[in-house]
């Protein structure tokens, strides 16, 4: 289907894009990859009046070192993180989920602020965004303002993003030296969103776990941080036991739709099966 009707806006700096967004209030939507929100135009779910189109910020764009932070503009493409040697070494993770998100024409074109901010559960990123610690960077007509990754998602498509405001950046701690990480996603066909997925990092001290985090994407109606399944590996060697705990503690906060990737129950079964398959492969990569 062809979309709506829409005025096409392309400002040149955050500030003018800001005061786009303002001016034009609800009837305005920025415009980032377009792979979320274009597609929802043809369906006509989403029917914008206005679209403000990010390509012209150059300051929205790279990737840099801040300390102990990486921080990633929000136009940087899913195509420039699985390209940049900086994040191979110090983030693979971002790059093993990178890789796992639709197919290489999207990753052209689809950013990681349009995918964080979007606030769909298909998304990838946000619930490795969460595992990680990260936080994102927010300007809007009062101001800047940081906000974590995990009080972002209020819900499906409902996000603590306030009218006028932009996402500008992401920035991620470093994790420690020597971390394990696996993002381990079902889905149905190369290019399909999670039937479940989950991200691990974690550190291991001599043979135990010693620190872990673990998030869920498409699980629920936001991204969730599964903190007692996290809780029941530490301290222990990842034995069948322990797997099997944190596996039953993740599917005890799961509540995934029912829908053409699978009933609820199944859903939470292989959502459990990630987790345990996320676990295993992070500790066998720790140093
Ligand atoms: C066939 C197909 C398969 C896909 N499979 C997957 C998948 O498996 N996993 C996955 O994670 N994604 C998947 N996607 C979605 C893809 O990753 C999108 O690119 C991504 O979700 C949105 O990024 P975008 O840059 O395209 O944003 P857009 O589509 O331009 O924007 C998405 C939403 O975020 C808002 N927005 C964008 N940027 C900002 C910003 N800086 N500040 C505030 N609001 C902003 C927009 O207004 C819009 O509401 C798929 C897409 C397609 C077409």
């Amino acid at each position: 289907m062809i979309p709506g009707p829409f005025n096409y806006h392309r400002p040149a700096t955050v500030t003018d894009a800001i005061k786009l967004l303002s001016d034009l209030g609800d009837d305005a939507r920025p415009l980032a990859g377009g792979h979320s929100l274009v597609p929802m135009m043809k369906l006509r779910l989403a029917t914008p009046e206005h679209l403000v189109d990010l390509h012209g910020i150059v300051g929205l764009k790279g990737i840099r070192r801040d300390g102990a932070n990486i921080v990633i503009g929000a136009m940087t493409t899913q195509h420039e993180l699985l390209a940049s040697s900086d994040i191979a070494r110090s983030l693979p993770i971002l790059q093993e989920t990178a890789l796992l998100i639709a197919d290489p024409q999207v990753r052209y074109r689809g950013t990681i602020g349009g995918n964080v901010a979007n606030g769909d559960p298909g998304n990838d990123m946000p619930a490795l965004m969460m595992t990680l610690g990260a936080s994102y960077h927010l300007e809007g007509p009062n101001g800047a303002r940081e906000i974590a990754a995990a009080d972002y998602y209020q819900g499906a498509y409902f996000t603590a993003i306030e009218p006028g405001e932009l996402l500008t950046s992401i920035s991620i701690p470093l994790p420690a030296t020597g971390h394990g990480y696996a993002y381990e996603k079902l889905k149905r066909k190369v290019g399909d969103y999670a039937t479940a997925a989950a991200a691990v990092v974690l550190t291991m001290s001599g043979g135990k776990v010693a620190s872990c985090t673990i998030g869920l994407t498409n699980l629920h109606e936001t991204p969730l941080l599964a903190v007692d399944a996290a809780n029941a590996v530490i301290g222990t060697s990842l034995d069948a036991a322990s797997l099997k705990k944190a596996a039953q503690a993740a599917e005890a906060i799961m509540s995934p739709a029912a829908d053409a990737r699978g009933p609820v129950e199944y859903r939470k079964h292989v959502g459990g099966i990630m987790v345990t398959r996320a676990l295993t492969r992070a500790a066998a990569r720790a140093k």
